[in-house]
This record gives C-alpha cells, sequence and structure tokens, in this order.
C-alpha cells in the first residue's frame, strides 16, 4: 500500500512498525461546539483509512483526542455560566450522537486532555531538564532553535518560517517562534498545580503526550485536517522527537478543507453547516459518499447542489442493492451453474480494481468508480433467470466493497433481521476466503450492538443479548 507522507512529499510504501498492526493518531474535535461537517469530513476520511487498513487485515489501534481545555472552551463556559468540564462533558456526548449517525467506527480510545494533566506535567518537566524548554512567570516555553530539525514538516527553515509567520512580539519568549507548552493560570480560568504554579496544557503538548502514552514513542501514523499541519504539528514533532530522540510518527497524513465559496469551512467565519443540521435531510451514506468523491488530499467545495447528487448516486446503487434483494425471494433455482461461476469470477476484476485504487494512498474517487462498473454489470447480467446463490455473491461484493467507505449495508428491506442476515452473510464469504480479520470484525461488530452469534451445526444463528 502506497501512502502520501507529508513529511517526505511523496507517496511511500506503508511499512508498518508491527507486522499486520497499524499506530494511529488523529487530532480529534475541541469540544466546544456541535462539529460542522468539514470537521467531519476529516473524521469521515481517517475512519475511511483506518476501515481499509482493517480491510485488508491490519489491527488498528486508533487514538482520536479530544481537547477538552483551551481559550475556546474556557469563553463557551463563561458564556454558558457553567465549566469547561461540563462544557467538555455535554459536547462529547454530542459528537459520539452525530458520529454514530455518521456511521464512524469508534475509536480503540478517545483521550480527553483533562485526564493527562499529570503526565503531561511530567513531559513538560523533562523538556525543562533536558534544557529544550524554559519557565518564565509561570509559563513554560519549548525553544524551537534547540531543536534542530523544526520546520521538517512543514518544509521550511526556521528563518523562513520566522519571516512568513505572523507572530506577535512577546518579550517573555526568547525567541518568536517559541511556543506554550505550559500557560500560567488567568484569573478565573480552570487550573492544575505543576512545578511552575497553577495553570493548563498547551494544545500542542496534549496530543504529543497522549500519543506517547497510549501508542509508545513511535506511530505509525499521525493524522489530521491539512490546517494542523503548522504549527500544531510541527510542534508536536518538536516536543515529541526533543524528548524521546525518536521518530515520532513515521507517517503524517493530512485531509484537505471542505470549503464554502472557496474559504474554509469554519466556525469563526460562520458559513458552516452542522453536521447534525445535514443529517436531518441526508443519509449519513449520502454524506460520506460525498465527502469521499473527491480524494482526500483534494478541497471539496461544499454545497447542496453536491449533496443531492451524491443523494441521487447512492440511490442508484441501492436501487440495484433493492433489485437483488427482490431477486433473492423471487429466483426458481438455488445453485450456481458453471457459466455463473464463471461469471462471479469475472466481476473480482472490479474488486481488484477498487483494491489497485485504495492502495494507491486511498484513491476513493477512483474506487467508487469501480463500484459503479460493477452496478453497471450486475444490472445488465442478473435476472430473475440467474441462480440464488449468484445473487447473494453479487450482493455480497457491493456491500464488501462498501464496507471501507462505511456506505451501502443498508438493507432496502430495512429491517434489523436483513441487515443481520446480510453481514452474517458476508461473515460466511469471509470465512471462506480466509480473511478471518474481516470475519471476526463483522462478528465484534454486532457484538458492541449487542447481537452475538452462534455458529451451530445448522448453520449460524444470532440473538439479541
Ligand atoms: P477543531 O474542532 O477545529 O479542532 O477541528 C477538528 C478537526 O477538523 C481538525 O482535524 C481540523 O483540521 C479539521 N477541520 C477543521 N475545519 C475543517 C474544514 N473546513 N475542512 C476539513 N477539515 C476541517
Ligand atoms: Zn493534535
Amino acid at each position: 500500500m502506497k501512502v502520501y507522507n507529508t513529511l517526505t512529499k511523496q507517496k511511500e510504501e506503508f511499512k508498518p512498525l508491527v507486522n499486520g498492526e497499524v499506530k494511529m493518531y488523529v487530532c480529534g474535535p475541541t469540544v466546544y461546539n456541535f462539529f460542522h461537517i468539514g470537521n467531519g469530513r476529516t473524521f469521515i476520511v481517517f475512519d475511511t483509512i483506518r476501515r481499509y487498513f482493517e480491510y485488508r487485515g491490519f489491527k488498528v489501534d486508533f487514538v482520536q483526542n479530544f481537547t477538552d481545555i483551551d481559550d475556546k472552551m474556557i469563553k463557551k463556559a463563561n458564556e454558558e455560566n457553567t465549566t469547561v468540564k461540563e462544557i467538555g462533558d455535554k459536547y462529547i456526548k454530542e459528537y459520539y450522537k452525530d458520529a454514530d449517525a455518521l456511521n464512524i467506527e469508534r475509536a480503540s480510545v478517545n483521550p480527553r486532555a483533562t485526564e493527562y494533566i499529570s503526565d503531561i506535567i511530567k513531559f513538560v518537566k523533562e523538556l525543562v531538564n533536558k534544557g529544550y524548554a524554559y519557565e518564565v512567570n509561570g509559563d513554560v516555553y519549548f525553544s524551537t532553535k534547540k531543536f534542530n530539525s523544526y520546520g521538517k514538516l512543514s518544509g521550511q527553515n526556521i528563518e523562513d518560517l520566522q519571516s512568513g509567520a505572523r507572530i506577535s512580539i512577546d518579550e517573555r519568549k526568547q525567541d518568536p517562534m517559541d511556543f506554550a507548552i505550559w500557560k500560567a493560570q488567568k484569573t478565573g480560568e480552570p487550573a492544575w498545580k505543576s512545578p511552575w504554579g497553577m495553570g493548563r496544557p498547551g494544545w500542542h503538548i496534549e496530543c504529543s503526550c497522549m500519543a506517547k502514552k497510549i501508542l509508545g514513542d513511535t506511530i505509525d501514523i499521525h493524522a489530521g485536517g491539512s490546517d494542523l499541519a503548522f504549527p500544531h504539528h510541527e510542534n508536536e514533532i518538536a516536543q515529541s522527537e526533543a524528548l524521546t530522540g525518536k521518530s515520532f510518527s513515521n507517517y503524517w497524513l493530512h485531509s484537505a478543507f471542505v470549503n464554502v465559496n472557496n474559504e474554509k469551512m469554519s466556525k469563526s467565519l460562520n458559513n458552516f453547516f452542522t453536521a447534525r443540521e445535514i443529517l436531518e435531510k441526508f443519509d449519513a451514506d449520502v454524506i460520506r459518499f460525498l465527502m469521499l468523491s473527491a480524494h482526500y488530499r483534494q478541497q471539496l467545495n461544499f454545497s447542496e447542489d453536491l449533496l443531492y447528487s451524491a443523494k441521487a448516486s447512492v440511490e442508484r446503487i441501492y436501487n440495484t442493492i433493492g433489485n437483488l434483494e427482490n431477486l433473492i425471494v423471487e429466483v426458481s433455482r438455488d445453485e450456481i451453474n458453471e457459466e455463473e461461476k464463471k461469471y462471479l469470477e469475472s466481476l473480482s476484476k472490479y474488486k481488484n480494481k477498487y483494491i489497485e485504487k485504495m492502495d494507491d494512498d486511498f484513491n476513493t474517487a477512483d474506487a467508487i468508480t469501480a463500484i459503479f462498473d460493477l452496478i453497471k454489470d450486475i444490472n445488465t447480467n442478473i435476472t430473475i433467470n440467474s441462480s440464488k446463490e449468484l445473487v447473494k455473491e453479487a450482493l455480497s461484493l457491493i456491500r464488501e466493497l462498501g464496507m471501507p467507505l462505511g456506505i451501502l449495508q443498508k438493507s432496502t428491506k430495512g429491517t434489523l433481521e436483513d441487515e443481520i442476515e446480510g453481514l452474517i452473510e458476508q461473515r460466511q464469504k469471509a470465512r471462506k476466503d480466509k480473511d478471518f480479520a474481516l470475519a471476526d470484525k463483522i462478528r465484534d461488530d454486532l457484538k458492541a450492538r449487542g447481537i452475538v452469534l452462534e455458529d451451530t451445526p445448522q448453520g449460524v444463528r444470532w440473538k439479541k443479548i
């Protein structure tokens, strides 16, 4: 598999630290509001990348943090006359509601910055001890000049960065590029006891610390929206590598913005739509389809027209799914014949194409084209005269290719029973193909929803617990 690495500015063969495993950290939301679909794109993109690694048999340790202490959190708590903790609790709950509705898989861990304060203090202390950071009146700054490769992610040297960035002169800093890793308490702000007095962590140190604590000194993939490459990720690299002396992350992945009229969708520009309001009108399949219809490194200019066109495309695929679901009941022949076996074999070319495209830096746009080519072929060749087995196989192939994209898993019959039966079929197929990772994943996902599978001599049974 090839992935585009922002660090080297090229596509590289993905080589994990441990064979068959991926340690992945994604910068998550600051939880002071509902997330908008610009944020949503980033979550959907990295959920898809995670799902695709899983589809290819990797075990993925997927960590996405919640930033639950920063200026925006404090401001919101003051506005709502409540505590930062309450704001965090509230919007984390809301995050899960929307993320679940968007069919975003739950992370292995969602660490909250405020739950790692003592580790963060330890991290800062060690940086001070090693001479990479210094304290001024309760603030602690990272000394960028001390870290020789500062600027390597953004591909600039420190002088370019200095002249390019609009940095406010702050006489507390030894150098304008230095950044706060610990901030002294201001009146009314939440604070924790530290060797430098009461204070709170800077934003960048949270991610460095939580990634290290949960995934280790070196991870495979660190990801986030493209606005995070500088300074957030640059600073994370400086802190982490200064501390451990090891490479922090082998691959850095950045997803492009969702724009509105060619401007970044953002809360501050007030040009955003929340995921929740879009979900009121459009299905998760449609929203994910739209987000994945462009390559993740390409900006996407959002409009309602695009949503309607995504809706029409998704409906075309579900039409085929619906036809196949009907055929399963209607066809009169059960067993697949020789000619059909050959035909089924021939459909694997679409799967191969799909894998080839997804293996090439997750080209979801071209992978979707492969799904449409498959649909077209099925529409012309599978009929009422086909065997039940062939119809089922064709249906499960569509669902299989939809799964890493987080789409096409619904039944047009709409019952839970149908959906579960469909997933059981997919699992049986995965086992037949010796894709045990996929088979286990289907079983585990169902278990997480309270549905347990039992393998009996009569076949697979399921029950709700
Ligand atoms: P925030 O809650 O602002 O910290 O953002 C959470 C995630 O969404 C980060 O990875 C951001 O890079 C990403 N993000 C923010 N705005 C956009 C946008 N307009 N398009 C795509 N991703 C975004
Ligand atoms: Zn981060």
